[in-house]
């Protein structure tokens, strides 16, 4: 199929703002795809791996600038330029392609096949050169490019396709495409992707076996399934009173895994779906010799301990053994680590997902038995009061953990999704006032307004401004409006798409957290920043002191 009749869909689509619309496009183009039915299902979104696949393609705007301006000779400040202006990179290379001198060289056809493998080919490059070999690979394609053909390139490079396509319209479009598209098509549809994610995988089955084939669809070890997330409660009463049949566990932090084990292979998942089985031999090890099972899914969180005082150390020892690639063993030595293990997915064969959690935990406990050093079953508690909640809660804090998740024991276990099944408890961090001094351009839609607030606290020492952290999402069109207008008078200089200001505006910051950083100059970063309001009472002088910033950090794990 060549690329330009996948680059009409993508315009069809573009025309429309109707989700219903979109969807009826994508499912035609589903039912006229053969064999390249796989790619569509993922280019409809722009994507070149499912979400469990761990490879990215590592190519980031500013090299993908370079090809555009290698292959076209157009100068690179041109396309800057033209960048800033549409706010989309993808915009830029179709004015650089019908910019670029013509050419006497007969240029391909593209195809959507030669596309797809050459993208994601990028992701497969490593070692010295890799990025020089990337630009080139990238260039050679949009030298074959038509305008049109060059901006969803280029938008699928790097990851913006702007076409209002989500998981939600690919997956309505499969029911529509092979199934009849009713609400319980689309439920089928919804289910194999909980229990997949990989739309190439529904899709085909889809067309092939339709909703029975679906409905076959299950969990499979080794291929990583989405995590089921905790939504909020302020106090552990009202997380009691929203729950039907409540468990109380600890609420650690550490990383969120997936243990994968069948016989002697074992491999862990992180909640983002990546591969971190060599970075912890230390736990495949435990995990070989305290579990007895012949196949499961094991969900826990993976906590580093201080080997001295066996006190929780903060999220960061652990992210250093996350990235880590050499001395592995030394770095599990040095932070060792314990798995508390939450949650039962699979088991010898069989799915648990859709039994109530008391089952998955009856079985979980057989298996991880009593006598674990290293794997080990999560602290809980059944309550018999409202006190005796609020003392486990105490416990949870005394014992240096964030505090506790209520679980309803009668809840299947919901990939992916926010469903209420888990209320998680935890003190609040107090809020921060800091000084907004730097910010970036948005992206598409919103190109004309500032974003992306680089935030500052001072430092009466040193008699300057650090910073700590920024803030980019969770804005209201209605606050970055206002935000814009606070700021843009007090821009001092732009590089690209970012201006530097004069530090004037105040705002109330909230977070979840404060991790040490090498970001940020002040060496710490803000966790899950949320905007909480200007404070135009305040000038910067008044802004929260480093000192605070430092405080609130020791504190965080003494409380
Ligand atoms: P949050 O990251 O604040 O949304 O809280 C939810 C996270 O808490 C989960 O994604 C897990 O990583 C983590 N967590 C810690 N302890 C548990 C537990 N006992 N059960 C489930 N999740 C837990």
């Amino acid at each position: 199929m060549e690329y330009r009749r996948l680059v009409a869909v993508y315009d069809r689509l573009d025309a429309t703002s109707s989700t219903i619309e979109k969807t009826d496009i994508l499912a035609d183009s589903f039912a006229d795809a053969g064999e390249l039915l796989p790619e569509l299902t993922q280019l409809a979104r722009g994507h070149l791996f499912a979400s469990w696949e761990s490879d990215e393609l590592g190519v980031s705007s500013s090299l993908t600038a370079r090809a555009i301006a290698d292959t076209t000779g157009v100068d690179d400040d041109r396309i800057d330029e033209w960048w800033r202006e549409t706010g989309d990179l993808g915009d830029a290379a179709a004015a650089a392609v019908e910019a670029r001198p013509q050419t006497t060289l007969v240029s391909e056809t593209l195809d959507v096949r030669d596309v797809y493998t050459t993208l994601r080919g990028l992701a497969a490059y490593e070692g010295t050169g890799s990025q020089t070999r990337r630009t080139d690979a990238i260039a050679e394609l949009l030298a074959d490019a038509e305008p049109n053909e060059a901006r969803y390139i280029v938008r699928t490079i790097v990851g913006a396709m702007r076409l209002g396509v989500g998981e939600g319209t690919v997956r309505d479009a499969v029911a529509t495409a092979f199934l009849d598209g009713s609400e319980a098509a689309i439920r089928d549809v919804e289910r194999a992707y909980e229990v997949t994610n990989d739309f190439r995988t529904v899709g085909e089955t889809a067309r092939e076996r339709g909703a029975a084939g679906l409905d076959d669809l299950s969990v499979e070890l080794f291929r990583p399934i989405k995590a089921m997330l905790a939504q909020k409660a302020e106090t552990v009463s009202d997380a009691l009173d929203a729950t039907e049949r409540p468990l109380l566990e600890y609420k650690y932090d550490g990383m969120r895994v997936k243990i994968h084990v069948r016989g002697e292979t074992v491999r862990v998942f992180t909640r983002r779906l990546e591969d971190v089985t060599a970075q912890f031999p230390d736990v495949v090890r435990a995990v070989d010799d305290e579990l007895t099972t012949q196949s499961a899914i094991i969900e826990a969180e993976v906590v580093a301990y201080d080997s001295e005082t066996g006190d929780p150390t903060p999220f960061q020892k652990l992210s250093k053994r996350i990235k880590r690639t050499n001395e592995i063993e030394q770095l599990a030595a040095e932070y060792p680590v314990t798995v508390h293990a939450f949650d039962l997915l699979y088991h010898d064969g069989q799915s648990l997902i859709d039994a109530p959690l008391s089952e998955r935990l009856t079985c979980l406990e057989e298996l991880v038995g009593q006598s674990g050093q290293t794997v080990v079953r999560a602290t809980h508690r059944r309550p018999t009061s409202g006190d005796d909640a609020a003392s486990f809660y105490a416990d949870a804090l005394e014992a240096g953990q964030e505090g506790v998740i209520v679980k309803n024991l009668n809840a299947a276990y919901q990939p992916g999704s926010r469903v209420g099944y888990m209320l998680k408890v935890k003190p609040t961090m107090e809020p921060l006032d800091l000084v907004v001094v730097r910010a970036k351009w948005s992206e598409g839609r919103k190109s004309d307004w500032l974003g992306r607030l680089r935030l500052a606290c001072w430092d009466v020492e040193r008699q300057e401004l650090r910073e700590v952290g920024r803030l980019f999402s969770g804005l209201t069109d209605a606050q970055l409006r206002e935000i814009t207008a606070k700021l843009e008078p007090l821009i001092q200089s732009v590089d690209g798409r970012t201006a530097r200001l004069r530090p004037e505006v105040v705002i109330e910051v909230e977070y979840e957290e404060i991790q040490e950083s090498t970001t940020y100059d002040s060496g710490y970063a803000l966790r899950f920043p949320r905007f909480g309001g200007f404070r135009d009472d305040l000038g910067p002088e008044d802004a929260d002191r480093f000192e605070r910033v430092e405080r609130l950090y020791e504190d965080q794990w003494t409380h």
